[in-house]
């Protein structure tokens, strides 16, 4: 960020798409703290601050009359934790774009915020429209991007507005450079052994990210729902598990592929299972490959713990995305704490750990253990694309 903000509006793309409660108060405010060392550079440099960001998904959950639920999406939930985490006041516009944002923007003295309203109450935002993104930045006289969460959207504050800066009049700020360099340690120069640990729904979700990682990683541990189907391709039985049967193939020849490139893949043995989708479902341990008809694999089970730690604690690198079971089912979020417990010892001695994406950040809050782990990503489709090697628009807008 080596540009000149004295006396100059940044117009600064954040991620606040925060959870709310539904009276809203912030659930969780990691996203807003991880912006405030660029808020707070550009304010020091004595620059002025316009923020803008979206916040949920306000047009497909429209009032019955058609109309947005503005009170449910209004940034304005964030105004008075902003104004106590900069220790100053924060101004307030009610539209992103239209003639009033402009005026309080041009009124912004040096030192001052001013927050916009959500940009998804534009239609024209997802849809990367032109003529918004140029009312965007006409707000602004330099274009800071430190949306990581959203940079894998070619919207229209996250990537179009851009065109409308010259190149020295735009850049990322500390928080995606953050995200980046966090992300280009794990893939581009790990400390060896790296092991990857997968986990989630589905393996169609994350066929590139585990092909891709097969290339880099020396062990690629394949927990959650995802791990049945390899199972599956492996002549298992797995009951009533997840399964998608149309990438059985596929899941056989990414085995294949990890076989010739010599990586480890490391499945769940045995997996606590249940005769339904349930908390309060009785639980069994079976081999993951000798499930019974009308049981499923809700969680790994103790023997995939064991071997799934071991590998963990030899590791000079962790990768972390997706939980390794129904984790938001107490009875079945075990292997998962355990894995981010064994993440956390594993960090403290001397490994790094990069957390990426959703469900494994809410795990490790959840343990209360994100003190304790290297680097968590603020972004979840984003940090998932950006490993699997794909351009993120809202980084190449700001560098071509
Ligand atoms: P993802 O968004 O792909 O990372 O998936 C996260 C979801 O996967 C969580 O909501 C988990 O409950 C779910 N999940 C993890 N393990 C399993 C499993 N064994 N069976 C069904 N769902 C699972």
């Amino acid at each position: 960020m080596n540009l000149n903000f004295k006396g100059k509006r940044a117009l600064i793309r954040v991620d606040f798409n925060v959870p709310l409660a539904p009276d809203g108060v912030i659930l969780d405010d990691t996203r807003i703290v991880k912006s405030l060392p660029t808020i707070q550079y550009i304010l020091d440099q004595g620059g002025s601050v316009i923020l803008m960001s979206h916040l949920g998904r306000p047009l497909s959950k429209l009032n019955e009359d058609g109309s947005i639920q503005v009170n449910k999406f209004t940034l304005k939930h964030l105004v008075e934790p902003l104004k106590s985490l900069l220790g100053r006041e924060v101004f307030f516009a009610p539209d992103c774009a239209g003639d009033e944002a402009a005026r309080l923007a041009f009124d912004l003295r040096p030192g001052e915020v001013l927050l916009l309203e959500n940009t998804r109450f534009y239609a024209g935002e997802t849809k990367g429209d032109r003529q918004l993104a140029e009312k965007l930045a006409g707000l602004g006289h330099i274009f800071v991007n430190d949306a990581f969460g959203a940079a894998h959207r070619a919207h229209s504050s996250t990537a179009i507005v851009a065109d409308f800066f010259t190149r020295e009049n735009k850049t990322l700020g500390f928080l995606m450079k953050d995200e980046i360099e966090n992300a280009n340690k794990v893939m581009y120069s790990p400390a060896r052994p790296l092991t990857a640990i997968l986990g989630g729904a589905k393996v169609s979700d994350k066929i590139q990210l585990i092909s891709r990682l097969i290339e880099k990683a020396n062990t690629l541990i394949i927990g959650g729902g995802m791990a049945y189907t390899f199972m599956k391709a492996m002549g298992g039985e797995t009951g009533n598990s997840l399964l998608e049967e149309n990438f059985i193939e596929l899941a056989k020849e990414l085995l294949d592929q990890a076989r010739k490139e010599n990586v480890e893949i490391l499945l769940p043995e045995d997996s606590r299972c249940a005769p339904e989708f349930s908390n309060d479902a009785e639980m069994k341990i079976f081999n993951s490959d000798a499930i019974p008809a009308g049981w499923m694999g809700l969680d790994i089970g103790p023997k995939a713990e064991k071997a799934f730690q071991e590998a963990i604690l030899k590791s000079g690198t962790i990768l972390w995305n997706g939980p390794l079971g129904v984790f938001e089912f107490d009875n079945f979020s075990k292997g998962t704490f355990t894995i981010a417990t064994c993440v956390a010892e594993a960090t403290k001695k001397g490994a790094y750990s990069l957390i990426g994406g959703g469900d494994s950040v809410a795990a490790i809050n959840k343990a209360g253990l994100a003190d304790e782990v290297s680097f968590i990503s603020t972004g979840g489709g984003a940090m998932l694309e950006y490993l699997e090697g794909k351009t993120l628009p809202g980084i190449a807008a700001i560098e071509s």
